[in-house]
């Protein structure tokens, strides 16, 4: 079920406009927009790295990985999901990945920067919305929620889970990505407009307080941990010019060998190996509802 944004009153199908309250969004580029104030650029996310990320999605070996991770849990865990939210969805590539893997799942991809969405809609069928992930406009609505490195953006985490936490259906569950290890804090972090990097006891107990059950947790990017950890040392003794010079251009010889050893490692979390240290965290947890 769909609510208003502002008064959280139940909405008509197919509407935002709110008959209680008269609150009404703009649509911009068929994307109605909830949170004009964040459309452009805010606090929680630096929006030219939305080009870069362009860019860099489809083939970068730290995204291809993440989403084959993202891939796995949702069919481990849901393997009948027909509804699917992903909370900043960025540019939406997750998003295509999901929907040539589960091809009836309704989509619905949240995100503060219009121009991503405006990305977005040329790679897949969903409904995109302009929006906060401090104000998710739905209650018991999805079987999965997404957050694939976002609340780390986001001041008032908690919040943002439990927002998840009302959209999401009795039976389902959430998927999130965080970075890891607070001590692994660099420039890009900065950059990024990360507020926190997590450490695993953090984000377990926040998805716990918000509701959740966790049913899954490993860290990922293990294996690169020790080549990510030198890298971070000698930024701190000469920052980069900007975030992207931190890994993320490389050329497509260095990209396919690291892709190998990601490989590698996805393998071994497929076989049920789970790791307690890694660049990032992946997290699957369950609503009340859910029985097993
Ligand atoms: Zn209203």
């Amino acid at each position: 079920m769909r609510i208003c944004n502002q008064c959280k009153a139940p909405l008509k199908i197919d509407v935002w406009a709110c008959t209680a309250c008269g609150w009404q969004p703009r649509v911009l580029a068929g994307v109605a927009c909830l949170a004009p104030a964040m459309m452009v650029d805010h606090d929680g996310f630096h929006e030219p790295l939305f080009v870069e990320y362009e860019r860099l999605e489809a083939k970068h070996f730290w995204f291809v990985y993440r989403r084959k991770l993202i891939l796995d849990a949702l069919q481990r865990y849901f393997p009948d999901l027909r509804s699917f939210m992903d909370v900043g969805c960025g540019t939406a590539e997750n998003l295509r990945a999901i929907q040539a893997r589960f091809p009836r799942v309704r989509l619905v991809g949240g995100e503060a920067s219009l121009h991503a969405l405006m990305t977005g809609q040329r790679k897949c069928k969903a409904q995109f919305l302009q929006m906060d992930a401090r104000a998710i406009p739905f209650t018991d609505a999805f079987d999965v929620m997404g957050a694939f490195d976002v609340i780390e953006h986001v001041e008032d985490d908690a919040l943002v889970l439990a927002e998840m936490y009302r959209a999401c259906r009795a039976d389902g569950g959430i998927v999130l990505t965080v970075p890891q290890h607070p001590s692994l804090w660099s420039h890009m972090d900065e950059v990024a407009k990360h507020k926190r990097r997590y450490t695993r006891e953090d984000l377990v107990t926040k998805v716990e307080a918000a509701g959740f059950e966790v049913v899954d947790v490993t860290s990922f990017m293990t294996l690169l941990l020790p080549a990510m950890a030198i890298s971070r040392l000698r930024q701190r003794a000469k920052p980069p010019s900007d975030a992207m010079d931190d890994g993320f251009r490389i050329g497509a010889a260095l990209n396919g060998v690291l892709g190998g050893v990601c490989t590698i490692e996805h393998n071994l979390i497929r076989a049920g190996l789970r790791f307690a240290a890694g660049g990032s965290l992946l997290v699957v947890a369950k609503k009340e509802g859910w029985t097993s």
